[in-house]
């Protein structure tokens, strides 16, 4: 039997064989797609191309973000929205709104999507984020270049919109051309970011349910090559009380989103002797690449919080029972998949592209040993 929409947007759970939408055919997708149906819900996922999550839906569509009579005819057969990545247009989410509830909400996209409105929003919540000046006009320009000469340290150019693994992004030492690279950048809106000296980056996998009840993951600590996710390890070795002050952070963004389903919080750990010691760099309103451990090393994992969240089901536990260290296969690493099936303690997560490119996402691995500590 179909859920009652008005039942379902006052916040009654939806019950298994209820149809969860899904915005984006990506890996993320996929393992939203497959823990749904763990759940006994059934998946339509939507994509503007062919991507992995068509592998594992019941349903799938084709068709562009911006195409409201396709929209309009995917949210006829769905009973809540949800989506995998963060550009999807704000507009398609505000649109989808009107038909069915789009979970988390369109704010959460128009917040994420832009690094100047999301430092702005993050800054007044109290949460440190990196020094920063905006770059949006030419009078700007020359604002950042004095600015910058003012903070004596390197920095990084990064457009406000549209990057993602650390594309998007020019580095300047001190005293470099901010304005040469900003023309590089093509005169785009842009954030110069002050190159922060951590000591190491954690990130918070936080899920919070349609009653406003918050969980999170032990924060995993994460190492990047090239601006791309390499390896999450978790315990992270921070101080407790770090990852404590880290999770408090994750929840004053989500109230103040009032989102729903899992958000992905960054961070910077500067050491204990830092007078701040947490920044956040960046949030994701989604399933999060440093989450991905959570599949072979607990009970409830983040895809399966997500789902939970969005259905307005009670949140699964997000405790931890194994120790691991997830790994990126990212272009070619994934040629070793055969060595690495056969690695004991190595859970394999292949997504299925149909080619191996430079910096393209083919699958991760999770190596897991029994919990130490406490
Ligand atoms: P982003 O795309 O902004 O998440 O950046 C990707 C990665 O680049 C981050 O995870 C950091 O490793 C590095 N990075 C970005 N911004 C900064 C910064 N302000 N200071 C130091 N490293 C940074």
């Amino acid at each position: 039997m179909k859920p009652d929409p008005a039942a379902v947007r006052a916040g009654a759970p939806l019950p298994p064989r209820s149809v969860i939408g899904i915005l984006g055919s990506g890996q993320l997708g996929k393992m939203l797609a497959q823990a749904a149906s763990r759940l006994g819900f059934v998946a339509h996922v939507y994509g503007d191309d062919w991507g992995p999550a068509f592998d594992v839906c019941a349903v799938h569509a084709i068709g562009r973000y911006t195409n409201l009579a396709r929209l309009d005819e995917f949210a006829r057969g769905v009973d809540v929205v949800t989506y995998e990545f963060e550009n999807v247009p704000v507009e398609a989410a505000e649109h989808l709104t009107k038909q069915v509830p789009v979970r988390p909400g369109a704010q959460a996209l128009a917040v994420a999507q832009d690094r100047i409105v999301e430092k702005e929003f993050i800054s007044k919540l109290g949460v440190p984020v990196a020094p920063y000046l905006v770059l949006d006009g030419e009078a700007r320009v020359a604002d950042a270049v004095s600015g910058f000469a003012g903070w004596g340290k390197a920095g990084i150019l990064k457009t406000a919109r549209l990057g993602y693994d650390g594309k998007g992004q020019v580095p300047i030492a001190v005293g470099g051309d901010i304005a040469g690279a900003f023309e590089s950048l093509k005169g785009v809106p842009c954030v110069l970011e002050q190159r922060v000296d951590f000591a190491c980056e954690i990130s918070v996998i936080a899920v919070r349910g349609l009653d406003g009840k918050l969980a999170c993951y032990d924060c995993p600590r994460n190492e990047h090559g090239a601006g791309i996710l390499r390896r999450s390890t978790v315990p992270s070795g921070v101080p407790a009380s770090v990852e404590a002050e880290a999770r408090k952070i994750a929840g004053r963004i989500a109230d103040a989103l009032d989102y729903v389903g899992v958000l992905g919080v960054e961070l910077f750990y500067l050491g204990p002797g830092a007078s701040v010691p947490l920044m956040v760099n960046e949030i994701a309103p989604r399933v999060h690449n440093s989450g991905h451990w959570t599949m072979d090393a607990c009970a409830v994992d983040q895809f399966e919080s997500h789902i939970r969240a969005i259905a307005g089901w009670p949140l699964g536990t997000t405790s931890r029972h194994s120790d691991a260290a997830m790994v990126n296969l990212i272009g070619h690493d994934v040629d070793r998949w055969k060595e690495i099936a056969a690695e004991p303690n190595a859970c394999l997560h292949l997504y299925g592209k149909r080619e191996a490119r430079d910096g393209r996402k083919m699958g991760h691995v999770n190596h897991v040993a029994p919990r130490t500590g406490a």
